[in-house]
């Protein structure tokens, strides 16, 4: 099958299920402290050279209440795995926004933790969680990752997390150092079983301060037939056209609808503290990626053939929804 052919099943399977529907989630990314040393990832904790900010319940609050305003009926908080930020904190923030945001869902994207924190954040209100789970080969999840991150925690967040009731999503890089063919396939396996919601995968991007600093970036094409792939296997998936995919390529955003991704993630961070979120160089924050250019997304969109739409967009889900 040539690309072209690849991206167009991929877009038929799409629109049958969700027609040319693109659902909008506003992100906030509320803390890039880090304990964590992923070997990839710009905010891992032991990068020196990251200026640290965590953003306050006042600053959330005004970030979602400005996203409720444009339409945004979702809102990911996401950041890394910050001490600072207790979990009643947490608990505490998640019921202010769906107390002042009538009918929004609030998605976590905060690491892994223990299942009685997974619990207290779902009674506080939290409906979805993301957590990819980065690399399904045992092996190559250790290459990747530092001593005392292990692949199986990562799949014991992502089983306590769906039995707790979230909608979780899962996913991957796309040209991460070392990846192969086979590893790929082990994340199509791994997700098989585990059958997310909702799917993240986007290319591997290099940061300057990280040990894979000199590494190439994760090929575009590539990235978009996996894509491609996940929407054919996974049709009824919400799948984003990941910032990491737009940062790589000026189209990445529509290229990505194109190959079946069906949402995207506008950046509602305040913008003092976008560029801090660095989880790779050069990471696109503005322009259609922000919460100010929300027309211009929806223009772009539009162009590309598919439709913004403000509804909260749950997942469909295992053949019942509709
Ligand atoms: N601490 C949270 C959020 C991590 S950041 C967690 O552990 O889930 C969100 C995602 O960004 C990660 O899951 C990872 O897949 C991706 N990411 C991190 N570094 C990256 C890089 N250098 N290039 C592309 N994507 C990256």
């Amino acid at each position: 099958m040539t690309d072209e052919e690849l991206f167009k099943k991929a877009d038929a399977v799409r629109r049958e299920v969700f027609g040319i529907k693109v659902y909008i989630r506003g992100l906030i990314e509320v803390s890039n402290y880090c304990k964590n040393n992923c070997f990839y990832c710009g905010i891992r904790g032991e990068n020196r050279a990251a200026a640290r900010y965590r953003l306050s319940k006042e600053q959330i609050l005004a970030c979602c209440a400005q996203g409720y305003e444009l339409g945004f009926r979702t809102f990911v908080f996401q950041g890394g795995e910050d001490g600072g930020f207790t979990d009643g904190q947490m608990c505490d923030i998640i019921s202010a926004v769906k107390n002042k945001c009538g009918g929004a869902a609030v998605t976590l994207s905060l690491g892994e933790k223990t299942r009685e924190v997974y619990k207290a954040f779902r009674d506080a209100g939290a409906d979805r969680y993301l957590l990819r789970h980065e690399a399904a080969d045992e092996a190559y999840y250790k290459k990747v990752h530092p001593a005392g991150m292990s692949l199986e925690n990562r799949k014991r967040c992502l089983w306590d997390l769906k039995e707790l009731g979230y909608k979780i999503g899962t996913g991957f890089m796309v040209g991460l150092p070392g990846q192969t063919d086979e590893h790929l396939r082990e994340d199509f396996r791994f997700m098989k079983e585990l059958e997310p919601d909702m799917i993240g995968i986007g290319p591997f991007l290099a940061h300057r301060d990280t040990p894979y600093a000199k590494e190439h970036n994760g090929d575009l094409y590539k990235t978009l037939r996996v894509v491609a792939w996940a929407r054919i296997l996974f049709p009824h998936a919400l799948i984003p056209a990941t910032t990491a995919l737009i940062t790589l390529h000026p189209n990445g955003r529509a290229l990505g609808l194109k190959a079946g991704a069906n949402v995207v993630m506008p950046n509602l961070s305040p913008v003092e503290t976008r560029k801090l979120y660095e989880l790779y160089d050069n990471k696109a924050a503005t322009g259609a990626e922000s919460a100010e250019g929300f027309a211009k997304l929806k223009r772009e969109v539009a162009a590309a053939g598919y439709e913004i739409v403000s509804a909260v967009g749950h997942a469909k889900g295992r053949g019942q929804f509709r």
